[in-house]
C-alpha cells in the first residue's frame, strides 16, 4: 500500500495544526487548505519543522473553501484518500451577532467541499462537530445517542452539517463519514512551538486564563457560581489538544473499515472539571495567581457537560491519556514562549518533535 494522502481544511488553525503534525509523524502525506482568516502561516512553518524528516510531506494552499474553482484545481492535481474538515468559524457570540456570516462560511463552505469531493470520487470524510450539539444535556455523560439541540447559529451549523452528512450517506452508501464531537480542547504541543492563537477577543475559558496570566487582562470573569456543581461553577470535559489530534489519526484509520457508514464519536476524557478547578490547576503549574471576578451566568451556557467515551475507546481504539495538569502545563509552556501568540515574522523552531523542555 502506498502512502495515504489527506486533505485537511482549516489545517492551519488550533486543532488543525496539531492534527497535521500527528498525521505527518504517522506517515501520512498532508495537503492543508486554509484561508488563514483565523490562523498564522508561521504555524505551518513550525509544524513542518517539528515533523522533522516528515516535514516535506506537507503542502499548504491559501484558499477559501467557498472558492470552487480553487478546490477543483486542488482535487484535479491530487488524488486524496480522505478529507479532514476543520475549516469553519467557531465563535458562539459572534455567530449570534452575524448569523449569515456563519451560515455562509460554514454551510456553503462544507457543501462546496462535499460537491467537489463527490465529483472527484473522494468519499471519505472526518468532520469536526462539537459537544455543542448536545445543547443543555438532561443527562451526563453525553452519549452519542443523547438528544441533540442547538442553542445558537454556530451550533445550528454543526447540527445542519451532521444532518447533511447523514443524508448524503443515505443517498449514496459509497460515502464513509466520521463525525467527531469534540468536548473542550485545551493546551498545546509539548514543544511549546504550536498552540492556540485566537484572533480578537477569545471566548473560551483557557485562552482567557492565559491572557490574564501574562497581564493582558486584569482578571478572569467567572460566569456563574450558583450552578448545581461541586463549587457552583460550570463543569466541562477538557481534553488535551494532542489527545484530540491523535483521535483524528484513529478516525482516519477507522475509515478503512468497509462497514463504517456515517458514524458519530465523542472525543472527550469522560471527566468533568469546574471552572474553579481548572483555574486552580493552572495556578499550580504556572505559579501565577489568576484574579477572579464573579459574574452572572453566560446566556445559553449549560451547567454540566462531559462525554461518554466508551464508543470511541471500543471502536476507534483511542483513549485520552492526559489530565488537566498536563493540559495547563503545556498551555503555560506555549504562553511563556509565545506570550503574544505567533510572531509576525518567521522564527526557526527546533526540529525535534518530542520537544519536552
Ligand atoms: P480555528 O479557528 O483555530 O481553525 C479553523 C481554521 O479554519 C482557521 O485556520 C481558519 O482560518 C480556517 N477557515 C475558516 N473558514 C474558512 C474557509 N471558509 N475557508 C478556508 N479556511 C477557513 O478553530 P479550531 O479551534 O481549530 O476548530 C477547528 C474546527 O473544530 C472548527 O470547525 C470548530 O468549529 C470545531 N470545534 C472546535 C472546538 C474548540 O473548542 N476549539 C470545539 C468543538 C468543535
Ligand atoms: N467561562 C467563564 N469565564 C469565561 C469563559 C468561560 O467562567 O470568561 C466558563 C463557562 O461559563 C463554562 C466554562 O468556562 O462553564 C467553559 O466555557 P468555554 O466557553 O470555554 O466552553 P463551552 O461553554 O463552549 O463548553
Amino acid at each position: 500500500m502506498g502512502q495515504k494522502v489527506v486533505l485537511v481544511t482549516g489545517g492551519a488553525g488550533y486543532i488543525g495544526s496539531h492534527t497535521v503534525l500527528q498525521l505527518l509523524l504517522g506517515g501520512f502525506k498532508v495537503v492543508v487548505m486554509d484561508n488563514f482568516n483565523n490562523a498564522s502561516e508561521i504555524a505551518m512553518l513550525r509544524v513542518r519543522e517539528l515533523a522533522g524528516e516528515f516535514g516535506n510531506n506537507l503542502s499548504v494552499h491559501k484558499v477559501d473553501l467557498r472558492d470552487r474553482a480553487a478546490l477543483e484545481g486542488i482535487f484535479a492535481s491530487t488524488r486524496f484518500d480522505a478529507v479532514i474538515h476543520f475549516a469553519g468559524l467557531k465563535a458562539v457570540g459572534e455567530s449570534v451577532q452575524k448569523p449569515l456570516l456563519y451560515y455562509n462560511n460554514n454551510l456553503v463552505g462544507t457543501i462546496t467541499l462535499l460537491e467537489v469531493m463527490a465529483a472527484h470520487g473522494c468519499k471519505k470524510l472526518v468532520f469536526s462537530s462539537s459537544a455543542t450539539v448536545y445543547g443543555w444535556p438532561k443527562q451526563v455523560p453525553c452519549t452519542e445517542e443523547s438528544p441533540l439541540s442547538a442553542l445558537n447559529p454556530y451550533g445550528r451549523t454543526k447540527l445542519a452539517i451532521e444532518e447533511i452528512c447523514r443524508d448524503i450517506y443515505r443517498a449514496d452508501p459509497g460515502w464513509k463519514i466520521i463525525l467527531l464531537r469534540y468536548f473542550n480542547p485545551v493546551g498545546a504541543h509539548p514543544s511549546g512551538y504550536i498552540g492556540e492563537d485566537p484572533h480578537g477577543i477569545p471566548n473560551n475559558l483557557m485562552p482567557l486564563v492565559q491572557q490574564v496570566a501574562v497581564g493582558r487582562r486584569p482578571a478572569l470573569t467567572v460566569f456563574g457560581n450558583d450552578y448545581n456543581t461541586v463549587d457552583g461553577t460550570g463543569v466541562r470535559d477538557y481534553i488535551h489538544i494532542v489527545d484530540l489530534a491523535d483521535g483524528h489519526v484513529a478516525a482516519l484509520r477507522k475509515l478503512d473499515d468497509p462497514n463504517i457508514g456515517c458514524v458519530v464519536y465523542n472525543l472527550g476524557t469522560g471527566k468533568g472539571t469546574s471552572v474553579l478547578e481548572m483555574v486552580k490547576a493552572f495556578e499550580k503549574v504556572s505559579g501565577k495567581k489568576i484574579p477572579l471576578v464573579m459574574a452572572g451566568r453566560r446566556p445559553g451556557d449549560a451547567e454540566i457537560v462531559y462525554a461518554s467515551t466508551e464508543k470511541a475507546e471500543r471502536e476507534l481504539n483511542w483513549k485520552a491519556k492526559y489530565g488537566i495538569e498536563d493540559m495547563c502545563r503545556s498551555l503555560w509552556n506555549w504562553v511563556c514562549k509565545n506570550p503574544y501568540g505567533y510572531p509576525s515574522e518567521e522564527y526557526i523552531p527546533p526540529s525535534n518533535a518530542n520537544g519536552e523542555i
